[in-house]
């Protein structure tokens, strides 16, 4: 490197220093570095994604300026992140990302994120945002893809709502708190916001992972000043965390605690989503858990049928795009969205699976393919479990006994029905054993609750009104 190009550097570090104050300027620039100047682009490098992420949101034209100032034939600053690699190989600048000038949202800068090898409509969102520590994000989960129904609907408009405030408008619940078992659809939502918050609105959203956070953020942030800190996350809109129940360690949950009250104290969006509702998020402190109760907390249930069936179609169209021979008739769609139906991911399991066979053997989908390639991702509905007290309860109530009735020794033919009933649910609705049950039924014999067992089955299978009496027994224990 020339000496010319050495004290230029120097007087640009100068005229920053001078514009941003001694604070700012050791916060971000003094681990800056020239790398080479080569027909009117400047080569840089910081040492971290987040410092080069940081710098260029915030300070890109300023330092185009500071060098034009001092030599007007630069035309372009390229900023990367100094590594072993990039060191040996910086005589290729393909490898550097570029800051180009061109005006965006409130910075008035659009860090335009070239690399070689991302598609060109998706690159700049999906890199700006890993530079800044975030996960991540996959295409298919947008809104766009998103299907509503009655288990989503709240879930899906307060995301949406989220997604398309700008920095201007009063954020209306703060944080959201989505949560729902798994394969609801959470993750959608929540990288659904980053999208269409990093494509269209002029705020920044960060998405990350409970596991981010505690690995990437939070040490990123630890490495920084004081005051950096502050920057930092001052220039976060909209913070996401997805999968809150995997954050682990009294420290982390401290971080994440100081980061919440200050993105929420500041006015910022923070979006959540958890497997549990807030006050079941025992590792978590009082304090916190009542600040993420204090905003919207919503619940997503799980997918009715008529969602079911939405999503398959949408997945078959969306399909479609890649594999136009992929023709899935009506009727499999429907059987697949009536048996399958834990979550959306057995869902995306069983078409793909469908898919794939169509793919290599080049044969139609019919429906005795679909029933053998999903067969193992039906799973017989768990029944609920149910407890001997609210069987010899229920069972009381119906025949108008006592539960003491059922416990005795008296052999009158108004209770010996009804404790045979009992016991014979006892045995199919539960796991007990047995001599187990005998016990629970005022100790008796193991062969008792056997006879009783057998008797009942006996007359199930001639006596309908019986037969009907114990199904309305069942329903009611089972609800
Ligand atoms: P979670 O994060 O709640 O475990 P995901 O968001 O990962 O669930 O969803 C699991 C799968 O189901 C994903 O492929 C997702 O796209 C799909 N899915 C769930 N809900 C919907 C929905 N309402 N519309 C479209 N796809 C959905
Ligand atoms: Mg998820």
């Amino acid at each position: 490197m020339t000496t010319t190009n050495h004290d230029r550097w120097s007087r640009v570090k100068g005229r920053l220093r001078a514009e941003v104050g001694d604070d700012i300027f050791s916060s971000w620039f003094t681990r800056m570095e020239l790398e080479g100047i080569d027909s009117g682009t400047v080569r840089l490098s910081v040492p971290t994604r987040f410092l080069k992420s940081w710098i260029q949101s915030h300070y890109a034209e300023r330092v185009l300026s500071c060098w034009q100032t001092e030599d007007d034939e630069v035309r372009r600053v390229d900023l990367s992140v100094r590594s072993a690699v990039i060191r040996s190989i910086a005589a290729q600048p393909k490898c550097a990302v570029q800051i180009e000038t061109t005006r965006l949202g409130r910075d008035g800068i659009d860090g335009r994120i070239q690399l070689g090898a991302s598609s060109p409509a998706s690159a700049p969102i999906s890199a700006a945002h890993e530079a800044l520590g975030g996960s991540p994000l996959d295409q298919r989960l947008t809104f766009e893809t998103f299907v509503v129904g009655r288990s989503n609907t709240l879930a899906h408009a307060a995301a949406k709502q989220v997604a398309v405030a700008r920095r201007s408008d009063a954020v209306l619940f703060n944080p959201l708190y989505i949560h729902s078992g798994v394969g609801l659809g959470k993750t959608h939502l929540l990288q659904s916001i980053a999208w269409a918050g990093n494509a269209g609105s002029d705020r920044k959203v960060l998405y990350l992972t409970a596991e981010k956070f505690m690995y990437g953020f939070v040490s990123a942030l630890r490495t920084q000043t004081a005051l950096a800190f502050k920057e930092a996350l001052r220039g976060i809109d909209v913070l996401v965390i997805d999968d809150l129940q995997f954050l682990q360690g009294k420290s982390t949950q401290a971080e994440f605690s100081h980061t919440l009250n200050s993105l929420i104290d500041a006015g910022r969006q923070v979006v959540i989503a958890s497997d549990r509702p807030p006050t079941d998020l025992e590792s978590f402190d009082d304090r916190v858990r009542s600040r993420l109760a204090g905003g919207l907390v919503v619940e997503m249930g799980s997918l009715g049928e008529e969602l079911r069936l939405e999503i398959l179609k949408s997945r078959v169209a969306a399909a479609h795009v890649h594999h136009p021979a992929f023709e899935v008739p009506a009727s499999v769609l429907a059987y697949i969205a009536r048996t399958v139906t834990h979550n959306g991911r057995d869902l995306e399991g069983a078409l793909n699976r469908l898919l794939a066979h169509s793919k290599l053997t080049g044969q139609p989908v019919t429906l005795e393919l679909a029933e053998r390639e999903v067969r193992d991702l039906i799973r017989p509905q768990e029944p609920r479990r149910v407890k001997i007290e609210d069987i010899q309860r229920i069972v009381a109530r119906h025949y108008n006994v006592s539960r003491g009735d059922l416990l005795s020794s008296r052999r009158t033919a108004n209770v010996v029905r009804p404790r045979q009933v009992a016991m014979y649910l006892a045995k199919t609705l539960t796991l007990r054993s047995l001599p187990e049950i005998g016990r629970r039924f005022g100790g008796r014999d193991h062969t008792t609750v056997l006879h009783a067992v057998r008797k009942i089955e006996h007359l199930v299978g001639n006596d309908t009104s019986l037969a009907e009496e114990i199904e309305a027994l069942k329903r009611q224990l089972q609800e």
